[in-house]
């Protein structure tokens, strides 16, 4: 390695992730320019979306890997690609390296970026590396393309529709919430059987991402106590906290919660052939607010229960009464 890479080190990073990074349509130009360029496939909608991690919020360091984040950072994106009926084509990474953490850190991170890239065949087109002296945020943009002539919006649902859901909720937090498995192929075999209302994936709890359809919607829902899929970490997680609690709040789970009409629910529950278990756990009501049906057969309120970024108001206040607010919101 020459001595000018090594006084260099933020290309000499830049160029190892542009080797690993091959392009191909529709990216006609990727790492290496002041901006990517792309060929928007024709009869498709592009869909953009970016999520940024945070350490201490949405990882701990180093009980999670540099490779680890790098991968989650690639894979809670796809996650939202999937929930648009998308198929994923290019990601851009943008960095704020802890600069005290050296430099193969920096290589181990994007190593997992470009892991999860290359094993959902997305390109890796572009980003911006930065160091400083907090601690590591990761930001993934990440664009798609339609596998229909119409993206799955929180819109779509309709008095009627039933819910389903892909796979089992709850418990993440023992080790899934590191590795999500985006739910791809599962939305593209959905799309391929049924016509589909509306879509989103469970980031925050099961609860509180069917309220953002029910929202959207101007809609309702009762959901069934007994037919939610709970995972099986959350019956192991054995902390004063019911297991179909763990199922209905804990978050991070990234699976799809999908409503479409019940005629068009029986014919997709009755030929669906992927591993991936899809059940249908409630229905989409005219009535607003979300209940749940319980075992013994009771209606109570459900709350929408998950993860939500808070602020903290007291010394935003402070700032502000002293005049020096410069947060720029
Ligand atoms: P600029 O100064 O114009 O922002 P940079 O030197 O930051 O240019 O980036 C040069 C090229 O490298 C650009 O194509 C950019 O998208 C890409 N790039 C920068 N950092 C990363 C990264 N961490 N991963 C992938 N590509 C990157
Ligand atoms: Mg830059």
């Amino acid at each position: 390695m020459s001595e000018q890479h090594l006084a260099r080190p933020e290309f000499d990073l830049i160029a190892t992730i542009r080797q690993r990074a091959p392009i191909r349509p529709p990216v006609l130009v990727g790492i290496g320019d002041d901006a990517a360029v792309i060929s928007p496939s024709p009869n498709t909608l592009q869909v953009v979306t970016t999520d940024l991690l945070t350490e201490g919020v949405d990882f701990l360091w180093p009980d999670a890997s540099a490779r680890q984040i790098g991968r989650k950072a690639v894979l809670v994106n796809l996650s939202d690609i999937a929930a648009m009926g998308a198929r994923p084509v290019a990601a851009w990474v943008a960095t704020a390296l802890p600069a005290d953490r050296g430099l193969a850190f920096a290589h181990e991170l994007h190593a997992g970026v470009l892991e999860a890239c290359h094993e959902y065949a997305v390109v890796l087109a572009g980003g911006d590396t930065n160091t400083w002296s907090g601690p590591l945020v990761i930001a993934i943009t990440m664009l798609g393309e339609t596998m229909t002539n119409k993206p799955l919006l929180r819109s779509g649902a309709c008095p009627g529709d039933w819910v389903l859901v892909t796979g089992a909720c709850g418990g993440s937090l023992l080790g899934r919430h590191l590795e999500p498995r985006p739910r791809l192929r599962e939305v593209r075999r959905m799309l391929e059987l049924a016509e589909l209302h509306a879509v989103i994936d469970v980031s925050d709890g099961l609860s509180a991402d069917l309220q953002h359809i029910l929202e959207e919607s101007h809609v309702g829902a009762v959901l069934l106590a007994e037919a939610i899929p709970v995972h099986e970490d959350a019956l192991r997680l054995a902390d004063g906290v019911t297991p179909l609690d763990h199922a209905l709040a804990d978050g991070e789970d990234f699976e799809l919660i999908a409503t479409l009409a019940p005629e068009e629910g029986r014919r997709l529950l009755a030929r669906w052939d992927l591993e991936t278990p899809l059940t249908k756990i409630g229905e989409i009501t005219a009535e607003l607010g979300c209940r749940l049906q319980t075992v013994d057969g009771h209606l109570v309120d459900l709350p929408p229960r998950g993860w939500c970024h808070t602020w903290n108001t007291s010394s935003l206040q402070s700032r502000a009464r002293n005049g020096n607010d410069s947060s720029g919101e």
